[in-house]
């Protein structure tokens, strides 16, 4: 009998990337091969997002793709805006089942076996967060889940409701994860979750986000660290003295174990630079404390990235609003944002809020902070030129033969040359020059 085939799709962010590896290798346990989506498959899973209307109109689309590719084929729906809204999922005829969040750590309870010789053996798993993975197929950088749910109530985020409150994963089991995944050879382990910041609050002990990096970094084999988005409110002192030393060198300082492995990289959420919107969105925060903690970062170490989430269009946000939100972004030390355009989602206050801004507008606002995003990202990669960086060496580059491609530490896209061998492997690079945001490099002699 043919081996049955299954085809993964992921929308939205790193967790779903992370679960999506979670939910393949239960796949792979079960027998099934794993295709591209685009490829007649057996079993279809669409891992979905609701981040934005886009992302969720972006799910229904893919459902009714994947049954024309193969009609007799089984559809799962899955992920937050199958947990969100289910009823819009079941409504649509080419999806068979609509699985919540939980149920992805147990597919099998759910699904038919590929094969009836299929091994039964999964990896061992942790409640709640879902099995285990052994490595992340396709990525050089593996991320690995800490924590998952959200207590806060920002006005316009679905995202509480998708993953419900805060849950930090036991230490010893992120420790094993990582583990696993250094074995499978991945150079980079980046932390992800849905409030990395609130890590360590719900468990026993007093572990906090600082504490877990501090003994991550001390693994022997582990290379490199990085921590994703973090909450403006709780990024700590602690935090930014262990950032701020970890570009230093790979090897680690005998005196101080774990320096020299984690990242020089934050992502702050700043969403708007106007106090009035931040009050109406309910962010625990304003832009002078914003600031202040912007400041402090580049202070302690000057090379390091500092990226920040923007929505424009928040329902009020008037010209004059923006206006401000834009001379705030100017006038900040920033490396790069990531620019939403607000969308109205349903079950959030701002969806029932008045003065919702004309699409037209918002489309406008999004252009202008996207240009002033590249400028500054560009601005970054030139102050590198004449430094010595860390490359996470991902792949040839897809541009220029023979020319490999990677991160640097401080999140630069970078090409160098080197030899083939490198590629999976952090290197030293010598910055030698910068077209745009990426670096240009070679190592050096
Ligand atoms: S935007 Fe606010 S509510 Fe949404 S996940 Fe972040 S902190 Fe939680």
């Amino acid at each position: 009998m043919a081996t049955r085939t299954a085809a993964i799709k992921t929308l939205g962010c790193k967790l779903n990337q992370f679960e999506s590896e979670q939910m393949r290798e239960q796949l792979e346990a079960l027998g099934y091969r794993i295709v591209s989506f685009d490829l007649p498959a057996d079993l279809y899973i669409l891992n979905s997002c609701m981040v934005t209307s886009r992302t969720a109109r972006d799910c229904r689309r893919l459902c009714r793709v994947a049954k024309r590719t193969n009609p007799q084929a089984l559809l799962v729906a899955t992920g937050c805006y199958a947990e969100v809204e289910p009823e819009a999922l079941k409504k649509i005829a080419a999806v068979d089942l609509v699985l919540d969040n939980a149920a992805r750590g147990r597919l099998a309870e759910f699904l038919p076996p590929a094969q009836a010789s299929a091994p039964a053996s999964f990896p061992p798993s942790y409640a709640e967060t879902g099995p285990m993975i052994r490595h992340m197929a396709g990525h050089t950088r593996a991320f690995v889940k800490i924590q998952e749910g959200c207590n806060a109530r920002c006005a316009y985020c679905v995202i509480p409701y998708a993953r419900g409150p805060s849950r930090s994963v036991p230490s010893d089991k992120v420790f094993e994860q990582v583990q696993l995944l250094l074995e499978a050879g991945h150079p980079e382990i980046v932390l992800i979750g849905t409030h990395l910041g609130q890590y360590g609050a719900d468990l026993p002990g007093d572990i906090t986000l600082a504490e877990l990096v501090r003994r991550l970094c001390e693994m022997p084999e582990l290379r490199r660290l990085r921590l994703s988005s973090i909450e403006p409110r709780e990024v700590s002192d602690e935090l930014i003295e262990l950032v701020a030393a970890g570009g230093q060198s790979l090897a680690p300082d005998p005196h101080c174990p774990g320096q020299g492995k984690l990242c020089r990289h934050w992502h702050i959420p700043m969403q708007s630079g106007c106090d009035e919107i931040l009050a109406r969105m309910k962010r625990p925060y304003d832009t002078a404390f914003y600031r202040a903690l912007i400041e402090r970062i580049k202070s302690a170490e000057p090379d390091t990235a500092v990226g920040a989430d923007v929505i424009v269009g928040f329902p009020g946000e008037s010209d004059e609003h923006f206006k401000r939100t834009r001379a705030f972004i100017e006038s900040l030390p920033l490396t790069y944002l990531h620019v939403f355009t607000y969308s109205p989602r349903r079950h959030t206050p701002a969806a029932q809020m008045p003065e919702q801004v004309p699409g037209q507008v918002k489309k406008e606002r999004n252009h202008i902070l996207h240009e002033i995003s590249e400028r500054k990202r560009a601005e970054f990669a030139r102050s590198m030129v004449g430094k010595q960086l860390e490359v996470v060496v991902e792949q040839f580059s897809e541009t220029t033969e023979g020319i490999l491609s990677g991160l640097s530490d401080n999140y630069l896209r970078a090409q160098l040359d080197g030899p083939e061998d490198s590629v999976g492997d952090i290197v030293p690079m010598e910055v030698t020059g910068a077209a745009e945001a990426v670096l240009r490099g070679e190592l050096p002699i």
